[in-house]
């Protein structure tokens, strides 16, 4: 027997409960980062690893080595295939442009030697012929409008590459801003935000307020209940933070774990306070059903704070960091402002 076999059957065996929690850990966070392969699309590989989280918290280990093991190799496969795509479209992107300079080259050999025929001829009235001034224009048209036509074929198919190229990078922008998860934004997108917002606050003084959310008690529930219902319960509560922050200019993310930031442009600290208090009932009072057995209720602690003038990012979500220790501190399940 392997090592890992044995190893593996050891932990099934459940006398190696931490080994199996760091499994289920490992897995989930496989899982919290997948992307798309040419064989699964990331929600779809997120839910298989989940699965194999929880079923690796129960004890029971078989299947997973084969999964890990194929998905990986389909990441590097598309990774790879990606990158020869690439490469490949900037080969072609090049090779047509120096199509464009090499036939501009030799056209413009062409035009000259037409342009100077036509000089002589203009040059020497006496021996001036009609007909082969005709000729010499005539052909000097001709080759102009090959040109024109070499442009505009060149012209549409760079433009279909590129067309194609701009939704791909779109997409990535898209998926880089984006926590699969939730499908709220991003740490990444949110520290962005944070900057602008603070940049904005400091040129024009644009008030600005933001909302700090950890889930109560989280650790328990993916204790008592798996990853995969921790999970939809962190997609449930990023489902409530849309209902409650639904202007345009509400800013949502998930800022790592069990953690949610939401930035209130425009907004007092009075008003976020109402929000936030809104956000923590709506909570509360609407159970998460699952697919057996009671509805899991769920509680969430916020830190709200508004941005001072001169404040730095970091000082800024200090203190909101603080006021949800706060709010966690006097009980959970309640917004300290
Ligand atoms: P508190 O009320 O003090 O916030 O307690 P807590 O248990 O929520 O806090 P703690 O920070 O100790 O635990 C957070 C847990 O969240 C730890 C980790 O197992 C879990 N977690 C973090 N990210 C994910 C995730 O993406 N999916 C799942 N299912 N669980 C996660
Ligand atoms: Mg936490
Ligand atoms: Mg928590």
């Amino acid at each position: 027997m392997s090592r890992l076999r044995s190893w593996l059957w050891q932990l099934a065996g459940g006398d190696a409960p931490y080994e199996r929690m760091l499994l289920a850990e490992l897995l989930s966070i496989l899982g919290e980062h997948a992307f798309e392969t040419h064989r699964r699309a990331a929600q779809t590989t997120r839910q298989a690893f989940s699965e194999l989280s929880g079923q690796a918290q129960a004890g029971e280990l078989d299947g997973i080595i084969p999964f890990v093991r194929q998905q990986r190799r389909d990441e590097q496969q598309f990774v790879e295939g990606h990158l020869n795509d690439l490469r490949d479209l900037a080969w072609r992107l090049l090779s047509a442009l120096s199509r464009v300079a090499q036939g501009e080259v030799q056209d413009d050999a062409a035009l000259r030697q037409q342009v100077q025929q036509l000089t002589q001829q203009t040059q020497r009235p006496d021996a001036l012929n009609i007909q082969t001034l005709r000729q010499t224009l005539q052909s000097l048209t001709s080759l102009i409008e090959q040109r024109e036509q070499r442009h505009r074929q060149t012209l549409n198919q760079l433009q279909g590459q590129i067309h194609h190229l701009m939704r791909e990078l779109a997409q990535a922008r898209r998926e880089s801003t984006t926590d699969p998860l939730t499908g709220l934004y991003n740490r990444r997108a949110f520290e962005e935000t944070l900057r602008h917002t603070v940049g904005l606050n400091r040129l024009f003084g644009y008030p600005a307020t933001m909302l700090l959310l950890d889930i109560d008690h989280f650790k328990q529930i993916n204790d008592a209940y798996g990853h995969a219902v921790g999970d939809a319960a962190l997609k449930w509560v990023a489902e409530q933070i849309v209902r409650v922050c639904k202007r345009k200019s509400d800013f949502a993310a998930r800022y790592g774990g069990e953690e949610f930031v939401i930035i209130l442009r425009e907004t007092s600290l009075r008003d976020a306070q109402k929000i936030a208090q809104q956000l923590a009932e709506q909570v509360r009072k609407s159970p998460m059903s699952l697919s057996e057995g009671e509805p899991l209720r769920l509680t969430v602690s916020i830190g709200v704070s508004e941005l001072q003038l001169h404040e730095s990012e970091d000082e800024w979500l200090r203190r909101t960091d603080a006021l949800l220790y706060q709010a966690k501190q006097a009980g959970r399940d309640r917004v300290a402002a």
